[in-house]
């Protein structure tokens, strides 16, 4: 068989697998709560949370830089925040925002909340594992979609979360044999892991991105190739889209212009606008 001209590169947390939802509402936000002890304020510091980390531009950002949002406003709001200082200087100038680097940091300056911070990373980490099956499953109609984009297309998943969790995230839903690629946390940020792909010749306008964050579409805009935003809370007829009209017109080659401004523009209206 010819080799395929087009490439579809799709990201996995909240944009085929339903997992960002469970993941902030039942570990992230709620184990803040319970670390620092907030639990007076506790529904509208978990309302707050899920805004930041779900539903507004700031959607995906790295979980560091959402605790440290998160307890800025709490020290301002509600109550002073031990140690707040140093867990914004380790977050500004850290040049790897993960678990390793934050322990490092904590056994060299002995700080109390860093070490409350990597207590909270790690029971994270052990709540997701502990998620059933039913809270990391895929969107409605994702599996009819790659199916159809396998169908023309080489599919590529661009992740940055953790390969082995990807794996078998998709290997549970038997999703893996309709990807070419898997590209994770170890290969690298979106942007490079999309540009390493394309060096295998792919045309830029046979190229799309699929994603739920700003970090998606930043990605494809710096590989100058088309995106198709899935929308928070809309995934479902974010995906039916793409198999009624967005896939079709992509491999049609009537993807760019004005359907893809208006993509565009109603992607970053729905993460700006749904504070
Ligand atoms: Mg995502």
């Amino acid at each position: 068989m010819a080799d395929k001209e087009y490439l579809i590169c799709v990201d996995s947390d909240g944009c085929a697998m339903d997992t960002m939802t469970s993941k902030h509402m039942q570990c992230f936000g709620p184990y803040m709560v319970r670390e620092w002890g907030l639990q007076k304020w506790e529904d509208s510091i978990l309302k707050r949370w899920n805004e930041v980390n779900l539903y507004t531009i700031t959607r995906g950002i790295n979980r560091f830089q959402g605790l440290y949002k998160a307890l800025e406003e709490i020290n301002q709001k509600y109550i002073p925040v031990e140690g707040i200082e140093s867990l914004g200087e380790w977050v500004t100038h850290t040049p790897e925002l993960s678990n390793d680097s934050l322990k490092r940091e904590m056994e060299k300056t002995g700080s109390p909340i860093l070490q409350k911070a990597l207590r909270w990373s790690e029971t994270v980490n052990e709540g997701v594992r502990a998620l059933k099956e039913k809270d990391r499953r895929p969107f409605p109609r994702v599996r009819e979609s790659l199916v159809y984009a396998h169908g023309f297309a080489k599919v590529a998943i661009v992740s940055s979360a953790n390969r082995q969790a990807v794996m078998e995230e998709w290997e549970n839903y038997e999703l893996l044999p309709y990807t070419d690629y898997v590209m994770a946390q170890d290969s690298g940020s979106k942007a490079r892991c999309i540009a390493k792909l394309m060096q295998e010749g792919y045309p830029k306008d046979k190229v799309l991105m699929i994603g739920d964050a700003l970090g998606d579409y930043k990605a494809a805009k710096s590989n100058d190739i088309f995106f198709y935003p899935i929308l928070a809370r809309q995934e479902e007829s974010s995906w039916k889209e793409f198999l009624d009209a967005a896939g079709p017109r992509f491999k049609g080659g009537k993807y760019g212009g004005a359907y893809q401004r208006e993509k565009i523009d109603t992607f970053m209206d729905h993460l700006n606008g749904q504070a």
